[in-house]
């Protein structure tokens, strides 16, 4: 594990747990990396399932999904196979709940679409799902929306690319992809938190995908102390007062108990 501050001497593990410990409005920001210890693959990690196979970029833009069927038909295998039915949430999860238990956590912004955070004891009304959730499906043409158990069942009966049963509309996992905007009302609720926040933690993001990623100097530029977790160098590290690179399931129960 490496502990780094910008300009600066860099600060021990005990006092970043107790910038914790002090804090009393912590946003917190999740990226995939805190999954993968739960078996679900992130994207552009050096293990990353876009660093493997780019082409596996297209199935999540909304450009080649809508006219494609064959991109289609590919996505639903995807998230028919995905690891995500299969994952318990992980040490670093956990943590997170624990500080949200302690009172000290103001939001959970996570990119993830896999539920976990709330798997492991994160209230709904706490947790923004900035890209939004992998276990519902919507219809693209009008307001169908289903668990995603339910299309499931259709795949396993047969259908390839299953269409809305209200209007015939192409269906899609309930997830934001590229070409697609974000719910304004989550983005705009997660930048007011990001502003009103005394302390921001970012957790196993590249923190390159924007406008989540803008959340970190945005936290930083209204006063709050920026921590950054990940096993790599990521693009907001100029604005962390500390950046701990390592492994999140190990260092997050070290500073959340
Ligand atoms: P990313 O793939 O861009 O980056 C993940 C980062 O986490 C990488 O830098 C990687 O090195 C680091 N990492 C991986 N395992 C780690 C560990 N155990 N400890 C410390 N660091 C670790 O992820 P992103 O920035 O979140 O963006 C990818 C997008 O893809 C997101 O918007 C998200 O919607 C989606 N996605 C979600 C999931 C999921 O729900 N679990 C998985 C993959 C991708």
């Amino acid at each position: 594990m490496t502990v780094a501050r910008v300009n600066d001497t860099p600060p021990a593990l005990e006092q970043i747990s107790a910038w914790l410990e002090s804090a009393t409005r912590v946003v917190v920001l999740t990226g995939a990396g805190i999954s993968t210890a739960s078996g679900i693959p992130d994207f552009r990690g050096p293990q990353g399932l876009w660093t493997r196979d780019p082409e596996a970029e297209k199935l999540s833009d909304i450009r080649y999904y809508v006219s494609d069927p064959a991109i289609r038909r590919k996505a639903w295998q995807a998230r028919r196979d995905s690891p995500v039915w299969q994952a318990s949430p992980g040490a670093g999860h956990y943590a997170l709940a624990r500080l949200e238990q302690s009172g000290r956590l103001h939001t959970l912004v996570t990119q993830n679409i896999d539920g976990l955070h709330q798997l492991a004891g994160s209230a709904d009304e706490r947790v923004i799902e900035i890209h939004g959730t992998l276990r519902q499906v919507a219809c693209l043409q009008c307001n169908y929306r289903v668990a995603m158990a339910v299309v499931l069942k259709r795949l396993a009966d047969g259908e390839e690319d299953p269409d809305c049963p209200e209007c015939g509309g192409i269906l899609k996992s309930a997830t934001i992809s590229f070409g697609q905007s974000l719910v304004a009302k989550d983005l705009a609720r997660a930048e007011q938190a990001a502003h009103d926040c005394d302390l921001l933690l970012a957790v196993g993001s590249t923190l390159s995908v924007f406008p989540v990623a803008g959340l970190v100097p945005l936290a930083r530029k209204a006063g709050a102390r920026v921590v950054i977790i990940n096993a790599e160098p990521t693009a907001m590290d100029e604005f962390g007062d500390a950046v701990l690179m390592g492994d999140i399931e190990l260092l997050l129960p070290q500073l959340i108990v």
